[in-house]
């Protein structure tokens, strides 16, 4: 029996690994859960989930906490999510909360000594150096639960000591993915949040369409696999059947296959290293008849070009990179601006602040706020 803390209990991941707690009873046990603000949906978790503890990161009065839920004891505020990531006893932490709002917990389970599973793929981009490092001063190397991460570190059981050559790391391409530019850059919010395979939160769901997601996801792989960008190849794949593969020195490539089902990375990390089912469909390469290839275009998705032009100059550009983006993504969910604003507003906080510091934390959250802020100040240029 392992116990589990589950931050963002109340997102797409969050939900399904909960999913996956409920398939097995005699496997997981949940300690602490945690929301924003859907405090409706954290009252049935915790009802049904029965955790020592539940935080909700935007405050509500404890009246309004139900009678049947007062069992465990409630944290409320910013500072709650530490409390679920290290100080309630746990075998593994799961960080599942979107956005920077992620590095700081991944930071403070670590340093408690938690196994950290890790969906948040932001607390890699911003601080992976910092991350990598507390990870393995902990002894606990952190399993990743993003698909294509997943795949790879799949495809590395197999690998005894030798390292990989290269990466191919697959995208689905997304909604827009056989667009023209022009109509990319005029897309609504309905539009950008249609994604083809994948059931995700809107933020993730957005940056599939922008491909920023593969972005952040370049970022992600070089410091969990310790892989130079330039060995990191992007693969569209609009199947989304094979998640990422691996390639060794004698040209061999080994590749992770399924149908695309969140379950199955989120159950591989929490049940590590062995598999159990989690009620996903098997893979029926028969009906599919064909997967394809293509190379991903950075004209019209400039995402891919400006995260090797981050990788590259290091220091916090990573770290604005994805601030602005969250920002940007953020003010298009809010129909201020139209799709293409998100890449003008990334690429325009990066020529402003040029390049900042990330020796620590506090660098990193000052990079990520000046980004914020220099999204903020060329918006109303945006709006229309
Ligand atoms: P989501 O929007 O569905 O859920 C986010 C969760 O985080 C919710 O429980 C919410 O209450 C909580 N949250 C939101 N803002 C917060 C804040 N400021 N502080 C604390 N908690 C906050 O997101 P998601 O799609 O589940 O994604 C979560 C993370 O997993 C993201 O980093 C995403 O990139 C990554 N990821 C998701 C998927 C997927 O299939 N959804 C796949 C790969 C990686
Ligand atoms: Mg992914």
């Amino acid at each position: 029996m392992q116990s589990i803390s589950i931050l963002g209990s109340t997102g797409s991941i969050g939900t399904q690994a909960l999913s996956l707690v409920r398939l097995h009873p005699d496997k997981f046990r949940v300690s602490a859960l945690t929301a924003h603000s859907n405090a409706e949906l954290l009252f049935e978790q915790v009802r049904e989930f029965r955790p020592e503890v539940a935080c909700l990161t935007k405050e509500i009065p404890l009246g309004a906490i139900p009678e049947d839920v007062r069992f465990c004891r409630w944290v409320m505020g910013p500072d709650s999510l530490k409390v679920a990531a290290a100080e309630v006893p746990a075998d593994m932490v799961l960080v599942s909360v979107v956005g920077i709002a992620g590095l700081q917990s991944v930071m403070d389970a670590l340093h408690a000594g938690r196994q950290v599973l890790l969906a948040n793929k932001e607390a890699l981009v911003t601080g992976g150096h910092l991350v990598m490092d507390a990870a393995r001063r902990a002894g606990k190397p952190l399993l990743p639960v993003d698909s294509e991460h997943s795949a790879i570190f799949q495809c590395l059981q197999g690998a005894a000591d030798n390292t990989p050559v290269r990466l191919l790391l697959t995208a689905s391409g997304g909604p827009f993915r056989t667009w023209e530019k022009e109509r990319i850059d005029r897309a609504t919010r309905e539009e950008a949040l249609k994604h083809p395979n994948w059931s995700m939160g809107a933020k993730i769901t957005v940056d599939s369409a922008s491909m920023f997601n593969k972005a952040l996801e370049i970022m992600e792989a070089r410091w969990l696999f310790d892989m130079p960008a330039d060995k990191i190849d992007v693969l569209v794949h609009p199947q989304s059947i094979i998640h990422s593969a691996v390639e060794f020195a004698d040209g061999a490539v080994i590749a992770q296959l399924g149908v695309p089902d969140m379950r199955v990375p989120i159950q591989y990390a929490m049940a590590y290293p062995h598999r159990l089912p989690t009620g996903s469909q098997p893979l029926d390469l028969f009906s599919l008849g064909q997967l394809t290839f293509e190379k991903g275009d950075e004209v019209r998705f400039p995402a891919l070009r400006l995260a090797r032009q981050c990788l590259a100059a290091g220091g916090a550009a990573c770290t604005i990179l994805n601030g602005a983006n969250e920002a940007a993504v953020a003010a298009f969910l809010q129909g201020k601006m139209p799709f293409g604003a998100i890449t003008r507003l990334v690429e325009g906080a990066l020529d402003r602040l040029g390049n900042l510091p990330a020796e620590n934390l506090d660098d990193i959250f000052d990079a990520d706020a000046r980004a914020r802020r220099a999204v903020a100040e060329m918006l109303p240029a945006m709006v229309g």
